[in-house]
């Protein structure tokens, strides 16, 4: 979602008449975007900030994003080199700031969370010529016990079932044909207009755009994660075959500290819905280790899940306090070589799993969209449906296959990928 958001920032830049260099040190306006969702981002960032100020004399700073929303007009007092804050839920407003920047005022802030949409502007610049990004939803209501999403993104608001479907064939209509839905919580999303859409009635009309051939989606939360999801992608082909639905920990315990609002049975049930699916779908997740009060006993009951489930892959955090959450009320009693130790654990055992998963792909043919070629070891890189990654020779060739899809034959596997041949 913060990749995306530069996107949308470099697109309303360069509709205000900017172009964008390859380095701060070619810019006269340094926009620096931010998350905060784990370690000690703030310091990290004032740090960078000390650092462009050193390097980078002369030029106009903003900081955007999770830490200018959170830290505020605070990032004047102690960076007063940088001129403008801007949180993400502010950027429509973007156009003006710049106005009031190029003025010459140095005190120029975008700090409010309840503003219309950001969703898509017609501008947004995509770095990627075959795959885009379409926030469907922005914002979190949820508000885990760890999380500050809620924070720094606001609440949750949806765009329209119409703009999103106009925005699909307009990216198939320029060439795109993966699009990856994004929201923190897209189970979440209602279309706000009187079509009235859920998520899966979303998913079916964007699996049938024209020219669009891949739909991925973004992050799922569990609580509002439904069957007619799973029906949905077994109806429209066009609709990977991967969910990612994370978890946060196999206790029930743990995750009602967490304020998660479901129990292992119910995550349990939505894993079966998947697991009996026509279509083979990639599961993956992810986990945080440590949270307050998280026993030995239960970060087995983490580890059991891992075995069960069997994710074809994982994103597994160490719990960081994180400034105005619920969680900071608690105690966090787990030292942080108990957390790296759990952490350096889960990891292994997940290692394990995901070789004994990718292992079964030997030998299978699927569909890769081609992603590019590594000069370094002479094999394209592709993606199959399922998100695996497979790194693949074809008979030489100058064409540029980028962006194309092939038929794969997987010889090889890994933990983390795949390796094949293209079939003639
Ligand atoms: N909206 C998504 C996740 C967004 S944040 C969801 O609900 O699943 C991405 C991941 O960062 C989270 O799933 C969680 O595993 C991790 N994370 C968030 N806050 C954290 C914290 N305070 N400490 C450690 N990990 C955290
Ligand atoms: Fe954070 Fe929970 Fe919202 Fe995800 S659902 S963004 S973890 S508050």
């Amino acid at each position: 979602m913060n990749a995306h958001d530069s996107e949308k920032v470099v697109g309303t830049l360069v509709g205000q008449g900017y172009s964008q260099v390859e380095t701060p040190e070619d810019a006269e306006l340094v926009l620096y975007n931010t998350c905060s969702i784990r370690d000690k981002a703030e310091q990290k960032v004032f740090n960078r900030l000390d650092r462009f100020k050193r390097e980078n004399k002369g030029k106009t700073f903003a900081v955007l994003g999770c830490v200018a929303q959170q830290e505020g007009e605070k990032i004047f007092e102690r960076a007063p080199h940088v001129s403008m804050v801007c949180g993400s839920a502010s950027y429509n407003q973007l156009p003006q700031m710049l106005v009031q920047l190029e003025a010459g005022n140095k005190r120029v802030t975008g700090l409010s969370l309840d503003t219309e949409d950001t969703f898509e502007t017609p501008y947004t610049r995509r770095d990627n010529p075959h795959r885009a990004y379409v926030t469907i939803i922005e914002g979190c209501d949820k508000k885990c016990a760890y999380c500050v999403v809620p924070f720094t993104r606001g609440p949750e608001r949806s765009s329209t079932s119409d703009s999103v479907l106009r925005e699909a064939a307009d990216l198939a209509r320029s060439g795109y044909s993966e699009i990856q839905l994004l929201g923190q919580n897209v189970n979440s999303y209602r279309d706000p207009s009187p079509t009235g859409w859920n998520f899966a009635q979303l998913l079916d009309g964007v699996g049938k755009v024209p020219g669009i051939r891949r739909v991925r989606f973004t992050t799922s939360h569990p609580r509002d994660f439904t069957k007619e999801i799973i029906d949905a992608i077994d109806r429209n082909p066009n609709l990977c075959n991967h969910v990612h639905l994370p978890v946060q920990s196999g206790s029930t315990e743990v995750l009602r500290g967490m304020q998660r609002s479901y129990s292992l049975e119910e995550y349990m049930l939505r894993i079966q819905w998947m697991k009996s699916a026509a279509r083979p779908i990639a599961i993956t997740s992810d986990i945080i280790v440590g949270f307050p009060g998280e026993t030995e006993a239960d970060f087995e009951a983490t580890l059991a899940l891992l075995d069960e489930v069997e994710y074809d892959a994982l994103f597994s955090f160490k719990y960081s306090r994180r400034p105005n959450t619920p969680a900071l009320a608690l105690e966090d009693h787990i030292s942080e070589e108990e957390k790296s130790r759990r952490l350096a654990i889960l990891q292994e055992h997940q290692r394990a799993i995901q070789i004994r998963r990718n292992a079964q792909y030997v030998g299978v043919v699927a569909e890769c969209m081609v992603e590019g070629f590594n000069k370094a070891t002479g094999q394209w890189m592709g993606r199959t449906s399922q998100h695996k990654m497979v790194n693949f020779l074809r008979p030489s060739s100058d064409e540029d296959i980028t962006g194309t899809y092939l038929e794969v034959r997987v010889t090889r596997s890994g933990p983390n990928s795949l390796v094949g041949e293209a079939v003639q």
